[in-house]
């Protein structure tokens, strides 16, 4: 978008393209909401299958170790075909954690079926009484020989009922001070005895969350990643990764020709005040794609992403919003349908995004607490 491909590049971008064009179901394309896994995984494993899930897994770990710019083709083809939202738990979350933070028994248990699409994970971090202030987290595991006892409980839990293992922070201390140095990070496999998990519906009418509870589930102590009680540092390392990966540019992308098709069909694409708009917006998404790129470089040198994920995360997610309002107009009196709009130019979908936009700002860590990142460790604020 903002930097010209090389031959070899614009070789790779035409063999994605060619290839995205040729194996997306056109049913799966435009999606505004996450299809179900029936429906969805058969796309993930087509994807693992060629080679192309995981761009930015070094190759040792099985993923493509694509270069910075073969990264970026791909998510600009991804958008451009509108591919439909993965499940990224595994991909984007906890896989590089594994890869940092893991032993090589877990490294070799857990990497290879997220890249295979055989295991779908899902994360646990929010309770009911801990969301922004995380550390104050309740849910228990204790010791017992070579198990760790859990009892408490998850809520938010994205895809939760159709997850097969959680990545979760637990307190394995709650004596000690402060807070977060009682904090475990324990991978758990959610087939276990004692567990309930019920869905949650959001604004948009998905099932996209929910909550999980935990009754003397017992997990093995070869579970825990990391040492016990230095959960923390791995839960933030991991929230760095999470940042980042939410605000690729892809759904940004698929929002600014979402609003082209409408504006044609509903005639305001003529108004000039309306053009100034979409172009000032297209800017941003622009710009976005240029700073996820330099993001993803400064991460690909220092392993985790530092506080740039948490400027991208409030820039990128208020982009998205934006665009959305932006899309409302460009609909004008249609935009109160809860339904598709048909245009002669095909389906919009404006609705449905609209409401899904109102998460992006929440989740990941609200922009609010994004911003207390960024005063404390950019711009050295007090606190
Ligand atoms: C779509 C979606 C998917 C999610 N998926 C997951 C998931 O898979 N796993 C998971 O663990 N969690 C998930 N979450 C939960 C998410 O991480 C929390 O919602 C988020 O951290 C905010 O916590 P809270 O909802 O408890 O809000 P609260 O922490 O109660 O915050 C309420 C409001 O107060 C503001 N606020 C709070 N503290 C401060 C402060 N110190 N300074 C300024 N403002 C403040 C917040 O910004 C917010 O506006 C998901 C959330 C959404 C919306």
């Amino acid at each position: 978008m903002f930097r010209r491909d090389t031959t070899a590049e614009a070789c790779f971008r035409l063999d994605v393209r060619t290839w995205l064009e040729a194996n997306l179901p056109p049913a799966l394309r435009n999606r505004t909401t996450r299809p179900l896994p029936d429906e969805l995984m058969p796309w993930y494993h087509a994807l693992s299958r060629k080679g192309w899930i995981a761009p930015h897994w070094s190759q040792k770990y099985g993923g493509m170790g694509a270069t910075l710019n073969e990264q970026i083709i791909m998510t600009e083809e991804l958008g451009r075909i509108g591919a439909p939202h993965l499940p990224v738990q595994g991909l984007n979350h906890i896989g590089p954690i594994l890869m940092e933070f893991a032993n090589e028994a877990q490294k070799a248990r857990h990497l290879p079926p997220i890249l295979a699409g055989t295991v779908i994970w899902a994360q646990g971090y929010s309770e009911p009484g801990a969301g922004s202030d995380l550390a104050s987290l309740t849910t228990r595991a204790v010791l017992e020989g070579d198990h760790f006892v859990v009892n408490g409980q998850k809520i938010w839990t994205t895809w939760g009922h159709h997850s097969d293992w959680m990545f979760a922070l637990v307190r394995t201390d709650p004596q000690a001070q402060p807070r977060q140095a009682g904090i475990s990070f324990l991978l758990i496999d959610l087939h276990s005895p004692g567990i309930r998990i019920r869905p949650i519906k959001t604004i948009a009418g998905d099932d996209e969350f929910s909550e999980v509870f935990f009754d003397d589930v017992r997990v093995p102590a070869e579970n825990l990643v990391g040492k016990l009680h230095d959960g923390w540092r791995i839960a933030n390392a991991l929230l760095g990764h999470e940042r980042l990966a939410t605000s690729n540019p892809q759904f940004s992308l698929m929002a600014l020709e979402r609003i082209k098709i409408m504006a044609r069909a509903s005639g305001i694409m003529a108004d000039p005040a309306f053009q100034d708009r979409l172009a000032a917006i297209s800017i941003n998404v622009t710009a976005l794609a240029a700073l996820f790129s330099h993001a993803v470089e400064l991460t690909n040198e220092q392993r985790s992403p530092g506080p740039e994920s948490s400027i991208i995360k409030i820039f990128g997610s208020e982009l998205l919003q934006d665009l959305n309002v932006l899309l409302v107009e460009a609909a004008g009196g249609l935009a109160t349908v809860d339904r598709p709009i048909e245009t002669e130019f095909g389906e919009v979908d404006v609705a449905t995004p609209f409401l899904q936009a109102r998460r992006v700002t929440i989740y990941g860590g609200s922009s609010e607490i994004q911003r207390n990142v960024v005063a404390r460790r950019v711009l050295n604020l007090p606190n």
